[in-house]
C-alpha cells in the first residue's frame, strides 16, 4: 500500500472510540520535537513529569507511600528525592505486585514480559501507557528514517502467544492498514526464508526490523542463493539482541542500507534509539529519566535504571532493567540534544539465567572493566524482550540463530 494511503486509513479508520490513534500520533510528534529542545527546556519538562509521577506514587501507590512518606516533592528537590529511592528490581514487584498498583488506576489491563529474561513479570498498563509505548516505537522507527505510512517488515519472534495474535483478524487488519507485515523469526528454515524473500520483494518495505541474529542469518541465506534484495528502501533496525560491529558491517554491506540499533523493553517501549549519525542511542527523555548507576558512567558500565514517566497505573521508578550501560560523550552531529547511550550490555552472570548459557563464545564483547572487577560471566544483549505484539512474551531465540551467531563471534 502506498504510504500516504496507509497514513490516511490508519489515522481515520482504525481509531478507537476514545481517539487512541490520534493520541498516539500527537505523542509521536511531541517526542520528535522534544529531541531538539534545549537541555534546559527538556529538563524543565522532564522535571514537571517527574514531580507529577512522584507525588502520584506518594499518594496512590502503597509501595512508594511509605518510601516517600515525609517528603514534600517539588521541582527543586524531585531529582534528589528520586536519587534517594532504592533501585526497584523485578523480583520486588513479583514479591508483592499489588503494592505497586495505584489505588486510583482506571482502565488497566495486564501485560507480561517474555520468559527470555527470567521469570516473566506481570504488570499493569493503562490507556495512556499503551499510547506512550506505541508512540515511542514510532519515534524509534523515525530515527531510522521511517515516516508514518511507510511499510515495515517485522522479522520477529513468534511463540505460542504471538501465534495467537497472528490469528486475530482485527490485529491483522490493523497491521495491514498500518503497512506492517510479520515474518516469523522463530521459523527460519531455508524454505521459510525463501518465502519471506518473495513476500518482502512484493511488499517492498521501507524498514526491516529484526533481531540482530535474524538479520545476519537472513542476509547470509540471501547471499547463498545469489540474490540481491531490492528492499528495504530506507534501512534496517536491529533490536533485542546485541548488534556486534561485525554483524552490523555484514548486514549493512549486504543490504546496502544503514542499520540502526535500538533499546527497549516490553514494560515501557522504546527507551533509546540510534539516529542517522550512528554515534550511540539517543535516550527518549520525553518518557524516561534514565540513570546509569556507576561511579564513572562514561567509562564504567553500571546498571541501567529507568523511571518511566508515562505509566501512572503501575509506576516503575528507578526500575532496574537488568542491563548495564555507559553514556556516550559529547554532542551528536544530528542536532538532537538528548543524551546517548554508548552501549548497552547484559547484566552480570546469573541475572538473565537464559542468556548465560549462550554467552561464552561471545567473550569478545565483554566490557573489560567488568573483567577487571572479577565478574566472570557477562551475558550480552542490547534491548531485551521487546515486542510490538500486543500479546505476552516471547521465548529465547531459536537454536539455529543462536548457533549461527555464536559461530560468527
Ligand atoms: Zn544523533
Amino acid at each position: 500500500m502506498h504510504p500516504a494511503l496507509s497514513k490516511f486509513l490508519a489515522s481515520r479508520l482504525i481509531d478507537r472510540k476514545d481517539g487512541h490513534r490520534l493520541a498516539v500520533l500527537k505523542r509521536f510528534e511531541q517526542l520528535n520535537r522534544s529531541d531538539f529542545y534545549s537541555a534546559a527546556l527538556r529538563e524543565e519538562r522532564q522535571t514537571e513529569a517527574l514531580v507529577a509521577l512522584l507525588r502520584h506514587a506518594q499518594n496512590h501507590v502503597p509501595h512508594f507511600r511509605s518510601l516517600l512518606a515525609d517528603h514534600e516533592i517539588t521541582a527543586r528537590n524531585a531529582r534528589d528525592v528520586l536519587a534517594e529511592l532504592p533501585p526497584l528490581r523485578r523480583a520486588d514487584i513479583q514479591a508483592n505486585p499489588a503494592s505497586f498498583v495505584a489505588d486510583d488506576a482506571t482502565g488497566v489491563v495486564d501485560d507480561h514480559t517474555g520468559g527470555s529474561t527470567g521469570t516473566p513479570l506481570t504488570f499493569k498498563v493503562d490507556r495512556p501507557t499503551q499510547q506512550a509505548r506505541e508512540a515511542s516505537l514510532m519515534w524509534a522507527n523515525g530515527l531510522a528514517g521511517w515516516r508514518p505510512g511507510d511499510r515495515i517488515a517485522m522479522l520477529w519472534g513468534s511463540d505460542r502467544d504471538t501465534k495467537a495474535a497472528f490469528r486475530d483478524w482485527r490485529l491483522n487488519l490493523r497491521w495491514w492498514l498500518d503497512n506492517m507485515r510479520w515474518y516469523n523469526a522463530f521459523e527460519m528454515g531455508e524454505e521459510e526464508m525463501a518465502a519471506f524473500h518473495q513476500a518482502m520483494t512484493r511488499f517492498r518495505p521501507h524498514l526491516l526490523v529484526a533481531y540482530a541474529g535474524s538479520l545476519q542469518v537472513y542476509a547470509r541465506f540471501l547471499k547463498s542463493i545469489g540474490t540481491v534484495p531490492g528492499y528495504p528502501l530506507t534501512g534496517l533496525i536491529s533490536s533485542a539482541e546485541v548488534l556486534t560491529q561485525a554483524g552490523r558491517e555484514e548486514v549493512r554491506e549486504y543490504f546496502q542500507r544503514p542499520i540502526y540499533d535500538r533499546y527497549g523493553n516490553r514494560e515501557a517501549g522504546a527507551i533509546a534509539a540510534e539516529c542517522e549519525a550512528h554515534g550511540g542511542l539517543h535516550v527518549n527523555e520525553h518518557d524516561f529519566v534514565v540513570e546509569i548507576d556507576s561511579v564513572d558512567p562514561f567509562k564504567e558500565p553500571g546498571p541501567l535504571l529507568i523511571t518511566y514517566l508515562a505509566n501512572h497505573a503501575m509506576p516503575l521508578i528507578r526500575y532496574d532493567t537488568g542491563d548495564l550501560a555507559v553514556w556516550a560523550k559529547g554532542e551528536c552531529s544530528c542536532g538532537r540534544t538528548t543524551p546517548r547511550l554508548a552501549r548497552v550490555v547484559g547484566a552480570p552472570g546469573g541475572y538473565h539465567p537464559h542468556r548465560t548459557r549462550e554467552i561464552d563464545s561471545r567473550r569478545i564483547l565483554y566490557p573489560r572493566a567488568l573483567w577487571r572487577r572479577g565478574r566472570s560471566r557477562v551475558p550480552v544483549c542490547t534491548g531485551i524482550n521487546e515486542s510490538l505484539l500486543p500479546s505476552r512474551g516471547r521465548g529465547s531465540h531459536p537454536p539455529r540463530i543462536r548457533s549461527a551467531v555464536a559461530e560468527e563471534n
